[in-house]
């Protein structure tokens, strides 16, 4: 198939053209992303290929489908930047990928606790400019600290796994409660109950209608004060104005950012030349204790090959009229 893929970076290049050497489709590289201004360029191809911060919005996918465009493949599991309803009404199949490497994201999720919690990233700077002080590095023991997880899913059990490893007691909730939970050693239970026990809190859910703004000026009232927040899942599930607020009166102590709600106009981009407008995101990095990471948990090279092996596959599939094992609807 001609596939036209959005967004492209080198190293999306790179994944996709070794793969592609035992899949045999023509692959068109563009590094704009897609939206009503862009979805032009998709003329003439069959298929189009997308990741997480392009705009798949009503409007958008209708500009595809008259385009004659047959395949949305999305090089992600989330697909909350599609607008499904669209999609189908269209009749312009959607494919993704439900799962490249729940260890990427659970390890990057690791990362951001301990670089919070040891200041690594502040050791690293001032040993190196021969400051060997210990001041204003001291962490705590993750061992015994209570971890709540929110969300249950393929990234959540394999974050449980590894905090049950540090010797942490891990509580969770999710929409569904799995069997694996008992064997994994997570505790069931509520939202309110992750609130009030958690020493760290993980976001691991989908961007839903119902998770938009999960964490808010409410549920922030509810946590133990000083908590360490985090969210490898998507930015939209946290109130960044209110997470701001509870920075300021300690509420929260430790705030770690995969993701972030306004992030399509940031991330995935060298905006080190640029002066960044967005005035709620610099406020966000001027606390010292919050770490900000550019969307970025996922990207490991174990990640990279399985997204494109998949996505390669997915489109195959499609040509060759098979059941579509990766598709939405
Ligand atoms: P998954 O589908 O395996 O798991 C998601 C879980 O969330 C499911 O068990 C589901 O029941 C649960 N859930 C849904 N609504 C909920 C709610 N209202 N409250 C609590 N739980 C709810 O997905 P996954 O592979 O584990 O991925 C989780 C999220 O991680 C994705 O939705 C995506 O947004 C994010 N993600 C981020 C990156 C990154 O690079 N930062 C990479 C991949 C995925």
């Amino acid at each position: 198939m001609r596939i036209v893929f959005f967004s492209a970076k080198p190293y999306d290049k790179h994944f996709f053209e070794e793969l592609n050497q035992s899949f045999g489709h023509e692959l068109h590289f563009l590094d704009v992303p897609l939206h009503a201004d862009t979805a032009v360029l998709a003329r003439g191809f069959e298929a189009v290929c997308i990741f997480v911060n392009d705009e798949a919005s009503a409007p958008v996918i209708q500009q595809l489908a008259d385009l004659n465009v047959k395949l949305l493949a999305l090089r992600s599991a989330g697909f909350n930047h599609v607008d499904l309803t669209a999609a189908q009404k269209h009749n312009l199949k959607v494919v993704r990928v439900p799962s490249y490497s729940p260890y990427s994201v659970a390890e990057h999720t690791l990362a951001l606790v301990l670089t919070l919690n040891r200041k690594t990233h502040r050791a690293y700077n001032r040993v190196r400019e021969g400051n060997f002080s210990l001041n204003g590095l001291m962490g705590f023991d993750l061992h015994g600290k209570t971890v709540g997880l929110i969300g249950l899913g393929k990234i959540g059990f394999a974050t449980a796994r590894i905090f049950k490893g540090l010797g942490c007691r891990v509580l969770g909730y999710d929409i569904v409660q799995s069997p694996e939970c008992e064997e994994i050693g997570i505790n069931f239970t509520d939202l309110a109950t992750i609130y009030a026990e958690s020493d760290i809190i993980s976001l691991h859910c989908p961007l839903t209608a119902d998770t938009f703004h999960l964490i808010n000026e409410t549920t922030l009232a509810q946590v133990k004060p000083g908590v360490m927040l985090i969210n490898t899942s998507r930015g939209a599930l946290i109130d960044t104005v209110a997470v701001i607020e509870g920075l300021k009166h300690g509420q929260i102590g430790y705030l770690g950012l995969d993701v972030y709600e306004e992030e399509g106009d940031l991330f995935f981009e060298d905006l080190s030349d640029k002066v960044i407008q967005d005035d709620v995101f610099t406020r966000l990095l001027a606390f010292p204790n919050v770490l900000i990471t550019g969307h970025q948990a996922f990207f490991t090279q174990n990640a990279m090959h399985n997204i494109a092996e998949v996505t390669l596959q997915n489109i195959t599939d499609f040509a060759q009229d098979k059941n579509l094992k990766n598709a939405l609807f």
